[in-house]
């Protein structure tokens, strides 16, 4: 019998699955948040990922569960492990990715590099973590930040009032230090429950008000040192935190040549599109045999350079299948990846792909291509 993969949410991260789900014989199945998501092709049940009764029902029908993105709710999630059910990553890891707060601390721990931070409860200790950092700082809400959403640079306390009076009694805000990096990195690595890893090269993402808007695979100029020490940080992340499927580590560059952790996604991501078209084995493969505990692929790129740039917005989703063809035709070495959604400014509908020899080709036929679609 064909081996069922549960993925709970039906974004593009769910869609993109479904390709390599079907060449690997996979059965899998979506719970969607609503009709017309975009993984609506492998969905097979609409509801609520916060209702434990609803989750339960899709879960008793799979073999393994994964997701789509990280905001199922922990008591949900240990209620299924509690039932039984295999779930990948499992809810002792995915906290950390959940959490901003509960991150900074283990990875503290796990002595990995990354900024000064601190949890501060009112305005009077995030002052002090201001004063004593240079005036500046970086304010997060721990939890459903996304895109630059959740994230303010501050110089005085008082510009994070609004968030104080949201903050629930007992809770804090993230205060991190104003890190002066020169790029930002990303590394993936795929891990499965038996422990086998599986590291991509690491990448440099461009992002443009706070949405990554390229990717260039491998991160252009990086010397072997930091390749391997952003490497070593993914590895030690995947072991320390028991990750199952999927890591991405969004990681800072600075100008002296450190290497220091922004945060972790547990799933496919944004900044492993590129490997969909640009390695062996992309990411959303890798992900669905790590969850399934089945043998990782390589990872080795097949062209010395790869980009990947997201469509953002764009005209309505008819007019924007209506480009397809031109922005095929603008570059034939491009692959073009539409996610079924409907555009709005900003809203991340596609993304194009395009591998080869010379970094600068590639670059041009990936934005002739993804320029069909302003
Ligand atoms: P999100 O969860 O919304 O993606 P991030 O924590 O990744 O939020 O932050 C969004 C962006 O804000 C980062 O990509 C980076 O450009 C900037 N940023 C975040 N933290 C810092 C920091 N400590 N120092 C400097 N810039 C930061």
């Amino acid at each position: 019998m064909a081996l069922r993969v549960g993925v709970i949410g039906g974004g593009q991260l769910a869609r993109m699955m479904i390709a390599p789900a079907v060449e690997l014989g996979i059965d899998i199945r979506v719970l969607a948040e609503d009709e017309g998501m975009s993984a609506q092709l492998a969905a097979t049940a609409v509801g609520d990922y916060r209702d434990l009764e609803t989750v339960r029902r899709f879960a008793a029908d799979v073999d393994v569960i994964t997701f789509d993105h990280e905001h199922v709710p922990q008591e949900v999630l240990r209620a299924l492990v509690a039932d039984g059910v295999r779930v990948h990553p499992g809810p002792d890891a995915l906290r950390f990715a959940q959490d901003k707060l509960d991150m900074r601390a283990r990875l503290t721990e796990l002595d990995v590099p990354q900024p000064d931070w601190a949890r501060v409860a009112d305005a009077a200790q995030l002052q002090a973590f201001l004063d004593a950092h240079g005036g500046r700082g970086v304010v997060k809400t721990p939890r459903g930040g996304y895109d630059g959403k959740g994230v303010r640079v501050v110089s005085d306390a008082a510009e994070a009032a609004d968030w104080f009076a949201d903050v629930p009694a007992g809770d804090a805000l993230l205060v991190e230090e104003l890190v002066p990096f020169v790029r930002e990195l990303a590394q993936q690595i795929a891990r499965r429950p038996s422990g086998e890893l599986a590291a991509y090269p690491v990448v440099e993402t461009v992002q443009k008000d706070g949405v990554c808007a390229e990717v260039i695979a491998p991160a252009p100029g990086v010397d072997a040192e930091h390749a391997a020490q952003a490497e070593r940080i993914g590895r030690v992340i995947a072991d320390g935190l028991g990750v199952t499927g999927m890591l991405a580590v969004e990681l800072f560059q600075t100008a002296d040549g450190r290497i220091l952790v922004n945060e972790l996604a547990m799933r496919p991501h944004n900044s492993g599109h590129w490997s969909q078209d640009g390695a062996v084995t992309g990411q959303f493969e890798q992900h669905l045999r790590a969850v399934a505990d089945l043998p990782l692929g390589e990872t080795t790129p097949l062209k010395d350079w790869s980009v990947m740039i997201n469509i953002l917005g764009g005209p309505a989703e008819a007019g924007m299948l209506d480009r397809v063809p031109a922005a095929l035709a603008a570059s034939p070495h491009a692959k073009v990846h539409t996610y079924g959604k409907t555009p709005r400014p900003g809203r991340k509908v596609g993304h194009v792909n395009a591998a080869g020899a010379d970094l600068d080709t590639v670059l041009s036929q990936a934005r002739a291509s993804a320029a069909a679609f302003a």
